[in-house]
């Protein structure tokens, strides 16, 4: 591998370029650079901060072409997907400033308790220093954008260590945020591989906070690495989605599609096990296979192609080994079910894995969607939550009490009804519990994690003479 990452196209295998393979001491002098840019950000106003996140939102649509084009050399997702994540890359820089408009603030009515007779305080947030982003190459920009935004409107400066495979677009990113104004120090990006620079960054005592986006088996290892300070985890998902008698089957099924084949599956919130009712469970079939086999499979850039490619040769081996292995437990294929080059694996849709054991609760990451049956809706509940996992579920039907109780009990950090279980706002708190993770991101929820609260109490006034 030499001193420098080499970045393919996972479809062509041609070489995109090169970054830099970082090592611990570029990892140190790039903390200490960002700790003067800590202090420097520390003393922007809201108005500087906003109008450098406003700034990032304009650099991010002026050079749309550029970066979609990029993303989709870089991590073989399609052209429509990574020009729609350049823009939800925007927005999320938009959102982080709109919160500087108002940001929220406590007074603390301290005279309604004796002790604090004649006393006022409020509460404000301040910045919490350095923090460590650790993004995957997944959805590479819009990630990239979830842990700097938020980390620069709260006033902190931020050291970015991207995906060994997607690291160019986290370094195009950065000039165009420094076109738009955020300072040097205030945002650096490490190239590198994570048990090299990304463990440097982990355990670097002078990062604040750690906010991590990867796979279960690194993550549920970084707080012991971590130390003392505060970490946020986002990984995998094994995403249930639920359909009841009364569930439109005609809109699920494209839901379904939707959800489970976008970025050839390789989200931690795709649609991996659909638990249908046993009495509706074949016309379901019947249209997620009709809608699932006319999907367009090849050349990410192309424009009308719906399902790129995996991210490499060993993703699709795995892919093509956890299909055999569901198949000698009985499942059968009712779409794809097989490679078609290198990289791609056929759109699959799976039925009669209800002997899968473990690789049901697994994370497939891949274009592989399981079929379930269930007869009572406890059932229904208690199959979706057997897993480790607990990211986002989803529940379709047109039954209020069925959608109350799946709200109620299935085990997620989003449950979602009557859309897919891939849906996110990033307005909102997003996050997971069990092992997909700690700690939630979302422009706002992050801008609070990456603060801390300060809580100030006045006396009344006592003169000096
Ligand atoms: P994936 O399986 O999706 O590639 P990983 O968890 O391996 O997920 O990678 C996600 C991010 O975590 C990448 O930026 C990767 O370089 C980084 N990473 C991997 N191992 C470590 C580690 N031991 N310490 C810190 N970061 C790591």
């Amino acid at each position: 591998m030499g001193d420098k990452l080499t970045v393919r196209n996972p479809y062509s295998g041609e070489v995109v370029g090169f970054a830099p393979r970082n090592m611990v001491r570029e990892v140190d002098e790039a903390i200490e650079t960002a700790r003067e840019g800590a202090a420097g950000m520390r003393a922007t106003t809201l108005h500087d901060r906003r109008r450098m996140l406003t700034g990032a939102a304009g650099q991010l649509q002026e050079h749309r072409d550029e970066l979609s084009v990029l993303l989709t050399r870089e991590a073989g997702k399609t052209i429509r997907e990574t020009r729609a994540e350049v823009d939800r890359a925007a927005s999320i820089f938009d959102l982080a400033a709109a919160e500087l408009v108002a940001p929220p603030g406590d007074v603390l009515a301290l005279d309604a308790l004796p002790n604090g007779a004649a006393m006022t305080g409020y509460c404000m947030r301040e910045p919490r220093g350095i923090i460590g982003g650790i993004t995957p190459w997944n959805v590479p920009l819009a990630l990239a954008a979830h842990k700097i935004a938020p980390a620069l409107a709260a006033g902190n400066s931020i050291v970015l260590k991207p995906a060994e495979q997607t690291p160019l677009s986290s370094l195009l990113l950065r000039d165009l945020l420094l076109n738009a104004g955020v300072p040097e120090n205030g945002l650096l990006v490490i190239t590198g591989l994570g048990e090299e620079a990304g463990d440097a960054l982990v355990r670097h005592p002078n990062i604040a906070m750690l906010s991590f986006t990867g796979s279960r088996e690194v993550g549920v290892r970084l707080p012991a690495a971590a130390g003392f300070k505060k970490v946020s985890l986002e990984l995998g998902g094994n995403s249930p989605l639920v359909v009841t008698p009364s569930a439109n089957l005609e809109a699920t099924a494209n839901a379904i599609v939707r959800g489970a084949f976008a970025v050839a599956g390789q989200l931690c919130i795709s649609v991996q096990r659909v638990i249908a009712h046993r009495t509706i469970l074949g016309d379901l079939l019947t249209m997620v296979s009709e809608v699932a086999s006319k999907l367009v499979v090849g050349d990410p850039v192309s424009d009308t192609t719906d399902v790129g490619t995996l991210i490499s040769r060993e993703a699709c081996d795995r892919i093509e080994k956890l299909v055999a292995d569901l198949k000698s437990a009985g499942a059968q294929v009712v779409v794809g079910g097989k490679r078609e080059a290198e990289c791609i694996y056929l759109p699959t849709v799976l039925t009669s894995v209800e002997h899968g054991g473990r690789m049901l609760q697994q994370e497939a990451f891949g274009p592989v969607v399981m079929f379930l049956q269930y007869t009572q809706f406890d059932e229904a509940i208690a199959i979706a939550n057997s897993t480790d996992y607990g990211l986002n579920a989803a529940i379709w039907t047109n039954n209020y009490e069925e959608a109350m109780r799946a709200a109620r009990e299935l085990q997620a950090g989003t449950v979602i009804v009557n859309e897919s279980t891939t849906f996110r706002s990033d307005l909102m708190p997003y996050g997971g519990i069990k092992q997909s993770g700690m700690g939630r991101e979302g422009v706002r929820f992050a801008i609070d994690e990456m603060s801390v609260m300060k809580t100030v109490c006045f006396g009344r006034p006592i003169s000096s003479n």
